[in-house]
Protein backbone atom coordinates (compact mmCIF):
# COMPACT_ATOMS: atom_id res chain seq x y z
CA UNK A 1 0.00 0.00 0.00
CA UNK A 2 1.03 3.62 -0.81
CA UNK A 3 1.50 5.47 2.76
CA UNK A 4 3.38 8.35 3.16
CA UNK A 5 5.34 7.99 0.06
CA UNK A 6 6.26 4.50 1.13
CA UNK A 7 5.45 1.46 0.02
CA UNK A 8 4.19 -0.99 2.88
CA UNK A 9 2.37 -4.03 3.82
CA UNK A 10 -0.65 -3.83 6.32
CA UNK A 11 0.49 -3.69 9.98
CA UNK A 12 -0.62 -7.40 10.35
CA UNK A 13 0.77 -8.46 6.93
CA UNK A 14 -2.57 -10.39 6.17
CA UNK A 15 -2.78 -10.65 1.82
CA UNK A 16 -5.98 -12.37 0.61
CA UNK A 17 -6.09 -13.23 -3.70
CA UNK A 18 -6.95 -11.48 -6.25
CA UNK A 19 -8.30 -13.81 -9.28
CA UNK A 20 -8.55 -13.31 -12.88
CA UNK A 21 -12.06 -13.81 -13.83
CA UNK A 22 -11.11 -15.55 -17.08
CA UNK A 23 -8.13 -18.18 -15.86
CA UNK A 24 -10.55 -18.05 -12.66
CA UNK A 25 -6.84 -17.78 -10.95
CA UNK A 26 -5.64 -16.25 -8.20
CA UNK A 27 -2.92 -14.17 -9.41
CA UNK A 28 -2.26 -11.34 -7.24
CA UNK A 29 -1.99 -10.81 -3.66
CA UNK A 30 -3.46 -7.59 -1.94
CA UNK A 31 -2.57 -6.38 1.71
CA UNK A 32 -5.59 -6.56 3.92
CA UNK A 33 -5.40 -3.27 5.54
CA UNK A 34 -6.21 -3.23 9.42
CA UNK A 35 -7.65 0.38 11.45
CA UNK A 36 -3.98 1.30 12.20
CA UNK A 37 -2.75 1.37 8.84
CA UNK A 38 -6.09 3.71 7.38
CA UNK A 39 -5.47 5.76 10.68
CA UNK A 40 -2.04 6.09 9.72
CA UNK A 41 -2.68 6.47 5.96
CA UNK A 42 -4.84 9.78 7.10
CA UNK A 43 -2.78 11.27 9.30
CA UNK A 44 -0.19 11.21 6.51
CA UNK A 45 -2.38 12.64 4.31
CA UNK A 46 -3.44 15.50 6.85
CA UNK A 47 0.28 16.57 7.40
CA UNK A 48 0.90 16.41 3.66
CA UNK A 49 -1.99 18.81 3.68
CA UNK A 50 -0.87 20.96 6.38
CA UNK A 51 2.74 21.52 5.65
CA UNK A 52 3.50 20.88 1.65
CA UNK A 53 0.23 20.10 -0.53
CA UNK A 54 -1.88 23.75 0.93
CA UNK A 55 1.18 25.85 0.53
CA UNK A 56 1.58 24.40 -3.09
CA UNK A 57 0.68 27.04 -5.59
CA UNK A 58 -1.69 25.83 -8.25
CA UNK A 59 0.63 26.26 -11.39
CA UNK A 60 2.95 22.85 -9.53
CA UNK A 61 -0.15 21.57 -8.79
CA UNK A 62 -1.25 21.71 -12.61
CA UNK A 63 2.70 20.54 -13.68
CA UNK A 64 2.44 17.42 -11.56
CA UNK A 65 -0.82 16.51 -12.93
CA UNK A 66 0.12 17.17 -16.33
CA UNK A 67 3.16 14.81 -15.66
CA UNK A 68 1.28 12.12 -14.13
CA UNK A 69 -1.12 12.43 -17.35
CA UNK A 70 1.83 11.95 -19.54
CA UNK A 71 3.11 8.81 -17.15
CA UNK A 72 -0.34 6.95 -17.56
CA UNK A 73 -0.24 7.42 -21.14
CA UNK A 74 2.99 6.07 -22.01
CA UNK A 75 1.82 3.18 -19.47
CA UNK A 76 -1.53 3.16 -20.69
CA UNK A 77 -0.75 -0.76 -21.96
CA UNK A 78 0.88 -2.08 -19.64
CA UNK A 79 -1.90 -0.82 -17.27
CA UNK A 80 -4.67 -1.99 -19.75
CA UNK A 81 -3.25 -5.77 -19.50
CA UNK A 82 -3.41 -5.48 -15.73
CA UNK A 83 -6.95 -4.25 -15.35
CA UNK A 84 -8.10 -6.40 -17.97
CA UNK A 85 -6.54 -9.36 -16.18
CA UNK A 86 -7.77 -8.36 -12.79
CA UNK A 87 -11.69 -7.54 -13.59
CA UNK A 88 -12.14 -9.03 -17.25
CA UNK A 89 -13.15 -6.07 -19.48
CA UNK A 90 -12.15 -6.14 -22.76
CA UNK A 91 -8.62 -4.97 -23.47
CA UNK A 92 -10.19 -2.45 -26.29
CA UNK A 93 -11.94 -0.78 -23.23
CA UNK A 94 -9.44 -0.85 -20.80
CA UNK A 95 -6.83 0.48 -23.09
CA UNK A 96 -9.66 3.58 -23.70
CA UNK A 97 -10.36 4.13 -20.16
CA UNK A 98 -6.41 4.79 -19.84
CA UNK A 99 -6.50 7.50 -22.50
CA UNK A 100 -9.41 9.10 -20.86
CA UNK A 101 -7.98 8.91 -17.55
CA UNK A 102 -4.68 11.14 -18.97
CA UNK A 103 -7.16 13.04 -20.45
CA UNK A 104 -9.46 13.98 -17.16
CA UNK A 105 -5.68 14.81 -15.29
CA UNK A 106 -4.37 17.23 -17.86
CA UNK A 107 -8.39 18.93 -17.97
CA UNK A 108 -8.27 19.33 -14.03
CA UNK A 109 -4.80 20.40 -14.39
CA UNK A 110 -5.77 23.51 -16.45
CA UNK A 111 -8.02 24.41 -13.79
CA UNK A 112 -5.37 24.31 -10.83
CA UNK A 113 -4.83 27.75 -10.75
CA UNK A 114 -7.89 29.26 -12.15
CA UNK A 115 -9.92 28.99 -8.92
CA UNK A 116 -10.81 31.55 -7.29
CA UNK A 117 -13.69 33.72 -4.85
CA UNK A 118 -15.36 37.24 -5.74
CA UNK A 119 -15.75 40.34 -4.20
CA UNK A 120 -19.22 41.03 -3.07
CA UNK A 121 -20.61 44.51 -3.16
CA UNK A 122 -21.90 45.59 0.62
CA UNK A 123 -24.98 48.28 1.43
CA UNK A 124 -22.62 49.51 3.99
CA UNK A 125 -19.41 51.35 1.68
CA UNK A 126 -17.24 50.92 4.56
CA UNK A 127 -17.72 47.05 4.53
CA UNK A 128 -14.82 45.00 1.68
CA UNK A 129 -15.70 41.33 1.50
CA UNK A 130 -14.64 38.92 -0.40
CA UNK A 131 -14.93 35.09 -0.71
CA UNK A 132 -12.46 32.35 -1.37
CA UNK A 133 -13.23 28.85 -2.42
CA UNK A 134 -10.43 26.53 -0.48
CA UNK A 135 -9.71 23.13 -0.47
CA UNK A 136 -11.28 20.97 2.03
CA UNK A 137 -8.18 19.14 3.30
CA UNK A 138 -8.03 15.41 3.00
CA UNK A 139 -10.87 13.06 1.34
CA UNK A 140 -11.45 9.88 1.02
CA UNK A 141 -12.33 8.04 -2.51
CA UNK A 142 -13.82 5.06 -2.71
CA UNK A 143 -13.91 3.28 -6.14
CA UNK A 144 -15.18 0.09 -7.42
CA UNK A 145 -14.08 -2.44 -9.68
CA UNK A 146 -15.60 -1.96 -13.19
CA UNK A 147 -13.39 0.95 -14.31
CA UNK A 148 -11.05 1.09 -11.25
CA UNK A 149 -8.56 3.57 -13.33
CA UNK A 150 -10.85 5.65 -15.37
CA UNK A 151 -13.31 6.25 -12.07
CA UNK A 152 -10.13 7.12 -10.13
CA UNK A 153 -9.31 10.09 -12.43
CA UNK A 154 -13.10 11.27 -12.22
CA UNK A 155 -12.21 11.68 -8.10
CA UNK A 156 -8.53 12.55 -8.04
CA UNK A 157 -7.83 14.78 -10.55
CA UNK A 158 -10.36 17.75 -9.52
CA UNK A 159 -9.15 16.69 -5.83
CA UNK A 160 -5.64 17.51 -6.43
CA UNK A 161 -6.00 20.11 -8.89
CA UNK A 162 -8.27 21.86 -5.97
CA UNK A 163 -5.59 21.24 -3.68
CA UNK A 164 -6.52 18.57 -1.47
CA UNK A 165 -4.79 15.14 -0.63
CA UNK A 166 -6.54 12.21 -0.19
CA UNK A 167 -6.64 8.17 0.84
CA UNK A 168 -7.98 5.98 -2.17
CA UNK A 169 -9.77 2.84 -1.20
CA UNK A 170 -10.10 0.76 -4.39
CA UNK A 171 -12.34 -2.54 -4.76
CA UNK A 172 -10.98 -6.09 -3.00
CA UNK A 173 -12.03 -7.23 -6.44
CA UNK A 174 -9.57 -5.01 -8.51
CA UNK A 175 -6.95 -3.33 -6.26
CA UNK A 176 -4.26 -3.93 -9.05
CA UNK A 177 -3.85 -0.76 -11.58
CA UNK A 178 -4.92 1.47 -8.35
CA UNK A 179 -1.65 -0.05 -6.91
CA UNK A 180 0.23 0.40 -10.45
CA UNK A 181 -0.48 3.85 -10.53
CA UNK A 182 0.80 4.64 -6.77
CA UNK A 183 3.93 3.86 -8.46
CA UNK A 184 3.27 6.54 -11.34
CA UNK A 185 2.24 9.19 -8.73
CA UNK A 186 5.55 8.39 -6.75
CA UNK A 187 7.44 9.00 -10.76
CA UNK A 188 5.36 12.59 -11.39
CA UNK A 189 7.22 13.51 -7.60
CA UNK A 190 4.00 14.47 -5.93
CA UNK A 191 5.24 15.11 -2.45
CA UNK A 192 4.69 12.52 0.23
CA UNK A 193 1.58 11.97 1.70
CA UNK A 194 -0.65 13.86 -0.69
CA UNK A 195 -1.49 10.89 -2.50
CA UNK A 196 -2.33 7.58 -0.56
CA UNK A 197 -3.45 3.94 -0.96
CA UNK A 198 -5.23 1.85 1.12
CA UNK A 199 -6.35 -1.73 0.50
CA UNK A 200 -8.61 -4.09 1.35
CA UNK A 201 -12.14 -5.47 2.07
CA UNK A 202 -15.55 -3.19 2.71
CA UNK A 203 -14.25 -3.14 6.42
CA UNK A 204 -11.11 -0.64 5.29
CA UNK A 205 -13.80 1.41 3.35
CA UNK A 206 -15.75 1.41 6.50
CA UNK A 207 -12.61 2.31 9.06
CA UNK A 208 -11.92 5.25 6.66
CA UNK A 209 -15.40 6.80 6.22
CA UNK A 210 -15.59 6.95 9.95
CA UNK A 211 -12.08 8.26 10.25
CA UNK A 212 -12.40 11.85 12.20
CA UNK A 213 -10.01 13.13 10.24
CA UNK A 214 -11.45 12.49 6.62
CA UNK A 215 -13.21 16.21 5.31
CA UNK A 216 -15.34 14.65 2.69
CA UNK A 217 -16.17 11.43 0.94
CA UNK A 218 -16.45 10.68 -2.73
CA UNK A 219 -17.22 7.43 -3.32
CA UNK A 220 -19.08 4.79 -6.49
CA UNK A 221 -20.03 1.59 -6.34
CA UNK A 222 -23.34 0.06 -5.30
CA UNK A 223 -26.95 2.22 -3.45
CA UNK A 224 -26.44 0.17 -0.58
CA UNK A 225 -23.02 0.76 0.17
CA UNK A 226 -23.52 4.40 -0.90
CA UNK A 227 -26.43 4.46 2.19
CA UNK A 228 -23.90 2.99 4.81
CA UNK A 229 -21.37 5.78 3.40
CA UNK A 230 -23.91 8.39 4.22
CA UNK A 231 -24.62 7.39 7.78
CA UNK A 232 -21.22 6.94 8.47
CA UNK A 233 -20.19 10.47 7.06
CA UNK A 234 -23.51 11.76 9.01
CA UNK A 235 -21.08 10.91 12.30
CA UNK A 236 -18.48 13.22 11.42
CA UNK A 237 -20.87 15.70 10.02
CA UNK A 238 -19.52 15.68 6.34
CA UNK A 239 -20.70 15.53 3.07
CA UNK A 240 -20.31 12.80 0.02
CA UNK A 241 -20.45 12.37 -3.36
CA UNK A 242 -22.17 9.99 -4.06
CA UNK A 243 -22.24 7.93 -7.66
CA UNK A 244 -24.41 5.14 -7.19
CA UNK A 245 -26.10 2.36 -9.71
CA UNK A 246 -29.14 2.97 -12.21
CA UNK A 247 -31.69 1.66 -14.21
CA UNK A 248 -31.21 4.06 -17.15
CA UNK A 249 -34.18 3.71 -19.84
CA UNK A 250 -33.03 4.17 -23.30
CA UNK A 251 -36.35 5.24 -25.25
CA UNK A 252 -36.79 4.58 -29.37
CA UNK A 253 -39.21 6.09 -31.27
CA UNK A 254 -41.12 5.16 -33.90
CA UNK A 255 -39.21 7.89 -36.57
CA UNK A 256 -35.90 7.66 -35.16
CA UNK A 257 -32.79 6.54 -37.15
CA UNK A 258 -33.29 2.59 -36.28
CA UNK A 259 -29.48 1.62 -37.19
CA UNK A 260 -28.13 4.05 -35.42
CA UNK A 261 -31.00 3.64 -32.43
CA UNK A 262 -29.60 -0.29 -32.12
CA UNK A 263 -26.14 0.14 -32.29
CA UNK A 264 -26.47 2.87 -29.48
CA UNK A 265 -28.68 0.70 -27.36
CA UNK A 266 -26.77 -2.34 -27.98
CA UNK A 267 -23.10 -0.57 -26.89
CA UNK A 268 -25.29 1.30 -24.01
CA UNK A 269 -26.28 -1.75 -22.13
CA UNK A 270 -23.57 -4.25 -23.36
CA UNK A 271 -20.12 -2.32 -23.32
CA UNK A 272 -18.01 -3.21 -20.24
CA UNK A 273 -20.49 -6.54 -20.41
CA UNK A 274 -22.97 -4.12 -18.81
CA UNK A 275 -21.03 -3.72 -15.73
CA UNK A 276 -21.27 -0.01 -15.99
CA UNK A 277 -23.78 2.45 -13.96
CA UNK A 278 -25.24 4.04 -16.88
CA UNK A 279 -26.10 0.56 -18.58
CA UNK A 280 -29.19 1.44 -20.55
CA UNK A 281 -30.94 -1.79 -18.99
CA UNK A 282 -34.61 -0.60 -20.01
CA UNK A 283 -35.13 -0.31 -23.88
CA UNK A 284 -38.52 1.07 -24.41
CA UNK A 285 -39.53 1.09 -28.04
CA UNK A 286 -42.58 2.40 -29.71
CA UNK A 287 -45.20 -0.42 -30.81
CA UNK A 288 -45.13 0.21 -34.18
CA UNK A 289 -41.30 -0.75 -34.51
CA UNK A 290 -40.97 -3.00 -31.43
CA UNK A 291 -40.99 -6.53 -33.53
CA UNK A 292 -38.19 -4.79 -35.01
CA UNK A 293 -36.18 -3.51 -32.97
CA UNK A 294 -36.65 -7.04 -30.75
CA UNK A 295 -35.85 -8.96 -33.92
CA UNK A 296 -32.94 -6.82 -34.47
CA UNK A 297 -31.23 -6.79 -31.27
CA UNK A 298 -31.46 -10.48 -31.51
CA UNK A 299 -29.09 -10.77 -34.42
CA UNK A 300 -27.13 -8.44 -33.02
CA UNK A 301 -26.58 -10.42 -29.51
CA UNK A 302 -26.00 -13.71 -31.57
CA UNK A 303 -22.92 -12.23 -33.45
CA UNK A 304 -21.30 -11.26 -29.85
CA UNK A 305 -17.92 -13.27 -29.24
CA UNK A 306 -17.16 -13.86 -25.81
CA UNK A 307 -13.56 -14.76 -25.04
CA UNK A 308 -10.32 -13.87 -23.96
CA UNK A 309 -10.36 -10.60 -23.04
CA UNK A 310 -6.73 -10.40 -23.70
CA UNK A 311 -7.77 -10.68 -27.63
CA UNK A 312 -8.61 -7.88 -29.52
CA UNK A 313 -11.12 -10.47 -31.73
CA UNK A 314 -12.99 -10.91 -28.57
CA UNK A 315 -16.59 -8.76 -28.11
CA UNK A 316 -17.35 -9.08 -24.20
CA UNK A 317 -15.08 -10.67 -21.59
CA UNK A 318 -16.84 -12.52 -17.88
CA UNK A 319 -18.19 -10.54 -15.48
CA UNK A 320 -15.40 -9.62 -13.47
CA UNK A 321 -15.48 -11.46 -10.12
CA UNK A 322 -17.46 -14.81 -9.00
CA UNK A 323 -19.41 -13.07 -6.04
CA UNK A 324 -20.98 -10.99 -9.06
CA UNK A 325 -21.50 -13.57 -11.41
CA UNK A 326 -23.58 -15.27 -9.46
CA UNK A 327 -25.92 -12.86 -8.72
CA UNK A 328 -26.30 -11.69 -12.16
CA UNK A 329 -27.02 -15.36 -12.86
CA UNK A 330 -29.73 -15.20 -10.10
CA UNK A 331 -31.06 -12.29 -11.55
CA UNK A 332 -31.58 -13.90 -14.48
CA UNK A 333 -33.45 -17.07 -13.11
CA UNK A 334 -35.36 -14.24 -10.80
CA UNK A 335 -36.61 -12.71 -14.11
CA UNK A 336 -37.59 -15.96 -15.75
CA UNK A 337 -39.32 -16.97 -12.79
CA UNK A 338 -41.61 -13.67 -12.19
CA UNK A 339 -43.02 -14.24 -15.90
CA UNK A 340 -40.39 -12.75 -18.30
CA UNK A 341 -39.31 -14.63 -21.40
CA UNK A 342 -35.67 -14.88 -22.66
CA UNK A 343 -35.42 -14.40 -26.03
CA UNK A 344 -31.78 -14.84 -26.59
CA UNK A 345 -28.67 -15.49 -23.95
CA UNK A 346 -28.98 -16.73 -20.22
CA UNK A 347 -26.39 -19.26 -19.77
CA UNK A 348 -22.86 -19.30 -18.63
CA UNK A 349 -20.05 -19.41 -20.53
CA UNK A 350 -19.66 -23.14 -19.67
CA UNK A 351 -23.16 -24.02 -20.82
CA UNK A 352 -22.11 -22.46 -24.46
CA UNK A 353 -18.76 -24.74 -24.49
CA UNK A 354 -16.24 -22.48 -22.94
CA UNK A 355 -14.03 -24.11 -20.10
CA UNK A 356 -13.18 -21.13 -17.84
CA UNK A 357 -14.03 -17.85 -17.14
CA UNK A 358 -17.44 -16.01 -15.16
CA UNK A 359 -19.41 -15.15 -18.29
CA UNK A 360 -22.66 -14.48 -18.78
CA UNK A 361 -24.14 -14.39 -22.30
CA UNK A 362 -25.69 -11.20 -23.77
CA UNK A 363 -29.03 -11.39 -22.37
CA UNK A 364 -32.27 -10.22 -23.83
CA UNK A 365 -35.77 -10.37 -21.83
CA UNK A 366 -39.19 -9.79 -23.58
CA UNK A 367 -42.56 -9.66 -22.04
CA UNK A 368 -41.41 -7.64 -19.33
CA UNK A 369 -43.51 -5.35 -17.18
CA UNK A 370 -42.31 -2.80 -15.19
CA UNK A 371 -43.41 -4.78 -11.48
CA UNK A 372 -40.66 -7.56 -12.20
CA UNK A 373 -37.36 -7.55 -10.42
CA UNK A 374 -35.85 -7.44 -13.64
CA UNK A 375 -37.21 -3.93 -14.87
CA UNK A 376 -36.61 -2.22 -11.56
CA UNK A 377 -33.43 -3.55 -10.29
CA UNK A 378 -29.94 -2.47 -11.13
CA UNK A 379 -28.77 -6.00 -12.76
CA UNK A 380 -25.10 -4.80 -13.48
CA UNK A 381 -24.62 -7.44 -16.12
CA UNK A 382 -25.26 -8.26 -19.77
CA UNK A 383 -29.03 -8.13 -19.81
CA UNK A 384 -31.25 -6.05 -21.40
CA UNK A 385 -35.09 -5.82 -20.94
CA UNK A 386 -37.20 -4.72 -23.64
CA UNK A 387 -40.76 -3.13 -23.39
CA UNK A 388 -43.49 -1.44 -25.61
CA UNK A 389 -45.13 1.98 -25.12
CA UNK A 390 -47.67 3.72 -27.29
CA UNK A 391 -47.13 6.81 -27.45
CA UNK A 392 -44.71 10.25 -25.35
CA UNK A 393 -46.90 10.13 -22.31
CA UNK A 394 -46.79 6.69 -21.53
CA UNK A 395 -42.59 6.62 -22.55
CA UNK A 396 -41.86 9.37 -20.01
CA UNK A 397 -44.07 8.27 -17.25
CA UNK A 398 -42.05 4.71 -17.96
CA UNK A 399 -39.06 6.09 -17.88
CA UNK A 400 -39.47 7.66 -14.97
CA UNK A 401 -40.89 5.06 -12.87
CA UNK A 402 -37.55 3.65 -10.95
CA UNK A 403 -35.94 4.55 -8.05
CA UNK A 404 -32.60 5.78 -9.91
CA UNK A 405 -32.24 8.71 -11.99
CA UNK A 406 -28.60 8.59 -13.56
CA UNK A 407 -29.44 8.43 -16.96
CA UNK A 408 -31.42 8.18 -20.07
CA UNK A 409 -31.48 7.67 -23.84
CA UNK A 410 -34.13 9.58 -26.55
CA UNK A 411 -33.91 7.93 -29.99
CA UNK A 412 -35.68 10.76 -32.13
CA UNK A 413 -35.61 12.69 -35.48
CA UNK A 414 -38.11 15.37 -33.73
CA UNK A 415 -36.06 18.01 -32.05
CA UNK A 416 -39.27 19.55 -30.36
CA UNK A 417 -39.32 16.47 -28.87
CA UNK A 418 -36.10 15.56 -27.76
CA UNK A 419 -35.88 18.60 -25.78
CA UNK A 420 -39.43 18.39 -24.41
CA UNK A 421 -38.84 14.94 -22.96
CA UNK A 422 -34.85 15.76 -21.91
CA UNK A 423 -36.52 18.45 -19.57
CA UNK A 424 -39.11 15.90 -17.95
CA UNK A 425 -36.62 12.94 -17.44
CA UNK A 426 -35.88 12.39 -13.74
CA UNK A 427 -31.78 12.16 -14.19
CA UNK A 428 -28.87 13.47 -14.11
CA UNK A 429 -28.02 12.98 -17.75
CA UNK A 430 -29.51 12.67 -21.05
CA UNK A 431 -28.17 11.57 -24.51
CA UNK A 432 -30.08 12.68 -27.61
CA UNK A 433 -29.47 9.96 -30.62
CA UNK A 434 -26.19 8.98 -28.89
CA UNK A 435 -25.68 6.97 -25.37
CA UNK A 436 -22.88 6.57 -23.02
CA UNK A 437 -20.52 9.01 -24.20
CA UNK A 438 -18.56 10.80 -21.20
CA UNK A 439 -16.04 13.77 -21.04
CA UNK A 440 -13.92 15.46 -18.84
CA UNK A 441 -15.82 18.68 -19.59
CA UNK A 442 -19.12 16.98 -19.08
CA UNK A 443 -20.97 17.03 -14.97
CA UNK A 444 -22.61 14.11 -14.36
CA UNK A 445 -24.13 12.02 -11.49
CA UNK A 446 -27.47 11.33 -10.34
CA UNK A 447 -30.91 12.08 -8.81
CA UNK A 448 -32.77 9.77 -6.54
CA UNK A 449 -31.13 6.24 -5.51
CA UNK A 450 -28.31 6.98 -7.83
CA UNK A 451 -26.98 9.21 -5.72
CA UNK A 452 -26.10 13.18 -5.54
CA UNK A 453 -22.71 15.27 -6.48
CA UNK A 454 -21.26 15.70 -9.87
CA UNK A 455 -18.21 14.13 -11.52
CA UNK A 456 -16.15 15.69 -14.36
CA UNK A 457 -16.88 19.41 -15.79
CA UNK A 458 -16.06 22.39 -13.76
CA UNK A 459 -19.33 21.90 -11.57
CA UNK A 460 -16.63 19.03 -9.94
CA UNK A 461 -14.25 21.52 -8.41
CA UNK A 462 -17.01 22.94 -6.22
CA UNK A 463 -17.49 19.52 -4.85
CA UNK A 464 -13.42 19.74 -3.50
CA UNK A 465 -13.50 23.29 -2.57
CA UNK A 466 -15.45 25.24 0.13
CA UNK A 467 -16.53 29.00 0.20
CA UNK A 468 -14.99 30.97 2.68
CA UNK A 469 -16.09 34.16 3.02
CA UNK A 470 -13.77 37.45 4.33
CA UNK A 471 -15.66 40.28 5.66
CA UNK A 472 -13.00 43.53 6.73
CA UNK A 473 -14.27 46.86 8.13
CA UNK A 474 -12.07 49.58 6.35
CA UNK A 475 -13.21 52.61 8.53
CA UNK A 476 -10.45 50.71 11.01
P1 LIG B 1 -19.81 -1.83 -3.55
O1 LIG B 1 -20.66 -0.65 -3.59
O2 LIG B 1 -19.89 -2.74 -2.38
O3 LIG B 1 -18.26 -1.46 -3.72
C1 LIG B 1 -17.75 -0.21 -4.07
C2 LIG B 1 -16.60 0.15 -3.14
O4 LIG B 1 -17.06 0.37 -1.81
C3 LIG B 1 -15.53 -0.92 -3.02
O5 LIG B 1 -14.25 -0.33 -2.90
C4 LIG B 1 -15.93 -1.60 -1.74
O6 LIG B 1 -14.91 -2.35 -1.18
C5 LIG B 1 -16.30 -0.42 -0.90
N1 LIG B 1 -17.08 -0.74 0.28
C6 LIG B 1 -17.81 -1.86 0.54
N2 LIG B 1 -18.40 -1.76 1.74
C7 LIG B 1 -18.03 -0.57 2.28
C8 LIG B 1 -18.32 0.11 3.50
N3 LIG B 1 -19.12 -0.41 4.42
N4 LIG B 1 -17.78 1.32 3.68
C9 LIG B 1 -17.01 1.89 2.74
N5 LIG B 1 -16.68 1.28 1.58
C10 LIG B 1 -17.20 0.07 1.34
O7 LIG B 1 -20.04 -2.61 -4.86
P2 LIG B 1 -20.09 -4.17 -5.07
O8 LIG B 1 -18.81 -4.61 -5.56
O9 LIG B 1 -20.60 -4.91 -3.88
O10 LIG B 1 -21.20 -4.23 -6.18
C11 LIG B 1 -22.55 -4.29 -5.78
C12 LIG B 1 -23.40 -3.59 -6.77
O11 LIG B 1 -23.06 -2.22 -6.79
C13 LIG B 1 -23.18 -4.01 -8.20
O12 LIG B 1 -23.78 -5.20 -8.50
C14 LIG B 1 -23.76 -2.83 -8.89
O13 LIG B 1 -25.15 -2.91 -8.88
C15 LIG B 1 -23.30 -1.68 -8.06
N6 LIG B 1 -22.07 -1.04 -8.55
C16 LIG B 1 -22.17 0.17 -9.12
C17 LIG B 1 -21.06 0.78 -9.65
C18 LIG B 1 -21.14 2.11 -10.31
O14 LIG B 1 -20.30 2.40 -11.16
N7 LIG B 1 -22.07 2.97 -9.95
C19 LIG B 1 -19.75 0.14 -9.59
C20 LIG B 1 -19.74 -1.10 -8.90
C21 LIG B 1 -20.87 -1.66 -8.40
P3 LIG B 1 -14.83 -3.92 -1.48
O15 LIG B 1 -15.02 -4.12 -2.96
O16 LIG B 1 -13.49 -4.21 -1.06
O17 LIG B 1 -15.95 -4.55 -0.69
Amino acid sequence: MLINGQWVDSASGERFPSYNPYTEEAWATIPQAAESDVDRAVQAAREAYRTVWSKTNGLERARLMMKLADLLEAEAERLAELETADNGKVIRESLKNMKQAARYYRFFAGYADKIYGEVIPMDQTHLFDYTMREPIGTVALITPWNSPISILANKLAPALAAGNTVVIKPSEHASVTTLEFGELVRKAGFPDGVVNIVTGDGTVGNFLTRHPGIGKISFTGGSATGKIIARNASENLIPCLLELGGKSPNIIFADADLDKALAGAFAGVFGGAGQTCIAGSRLLVQRPVYEQVVERMMERIRAVRLGNPMDPATDMGPLANKPHYERVLSMIRTGEAEGATVAIGGKTGYERGLEKGWFVEPTLFVDVNQRMTIAREEVFGPVLCILPFDDEEEAVAMANDSKYGLASGIWTRDISRAHRIARRMECGQVWVNTYRINAAQVPFGGVKQSGYGRERGMHTLMEYTVVKNVMVDLSV
